[in-house]
């Protein structure tokens, strides 16, 4: 049974069309990526998965209590400074400090609970963020541009260890991503967004 369904989805702000006649869906486990230009609407889309824009028509299906690890693109905590890491883990949902201990050691930024979420580094701020989904134990995670901002050895390794949280926590992935060589050698499927899915299929089809 397929995560979510999006079934001839049209979204737009106002009158002005955004995306048109978006058909696809997710299966469990998969890595699925969305690529397209500035402007075409990835993020739209991914807020429309979460239910947090209406499609203007079509539907969007979700399994029933689907649970959800979603980034944003652009995250606002600078009204919640100064946070450390362990209060920020818990601003969605409480957990135990051994949880949240484990799970920043799991995704390599181990014993930073006590630091303040301003004097991060953009990789291990987005290791946190990464965490912070992750504990809600999710079905599927949603990225919206992850690596934005990282060199080339931390986009690496934050793809690593993306595989490695798949495989040991079965959850699917849906990326939005502009890291085309990564995408291309860890996708299962690629979807082309440019006012409307102009392609889309195994990373060598696309
Ligand atoms: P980027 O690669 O720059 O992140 P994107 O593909 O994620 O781009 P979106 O953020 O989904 O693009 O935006 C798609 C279009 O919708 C853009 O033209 C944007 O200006 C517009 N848009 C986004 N949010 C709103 C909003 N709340 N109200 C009106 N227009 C919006
Ligand atoms: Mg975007």
């Amino acid at each position: 049974m397929s995560l979510i369904t999006a079934k001839d989805v049209s979204l737009k702000y106002g009158t002005t069309p955004i995306l048109e006649h978006v058909d696809f869906s997710i299966e469990p486990g998969e890595i699925v990526t969305v690529i397209g230009p500035n402007g075409s609407g990835k993020s739209t889309l991914l807020r429309a998965l979460i239910g947090a824009k209406q499609p203007a028509t079509g539907q969007i299906t979700r399994k029933a209590g689907l649970r959800i690890g979603y980034v944003p693109q652009r995250l606002m905590v600078e009204g919640h400074m100064p946070l450390t890491v362990r209060r920020f883990l818990s601003l969605p949902v409480r957990h135990s400090d051994a949880e949240a201990r484990e799970m920043l050691e799991r995704v390599g930024v181990a014993g930073f609970g006590e630091r303040q979420l301003a004097d991060l580094s953009g990789g291990q701020f987005q290791r946190v963020l990464l965490a912070r989904a992750l504990l809600g134990n999710p079905e599927i995670l949603m990225l919206d541009e992850p690596t934005q901002g990282l060199d080339q050895p931390g986009i690496a390794s934050f793809y690593q260890l993306l595989e490695e949280v798949r495989q040991s926590m079965g959850c699917a992935v849906l990326l939005v991503s502009h890291d085309l060589h990564v995408v291309m050698s860890t996708s299962d499927r690629v979807i082309c967004l440019n006012g409307h899915i102009c392609c889309q299929g195994t990373p060598s089809v696309v």
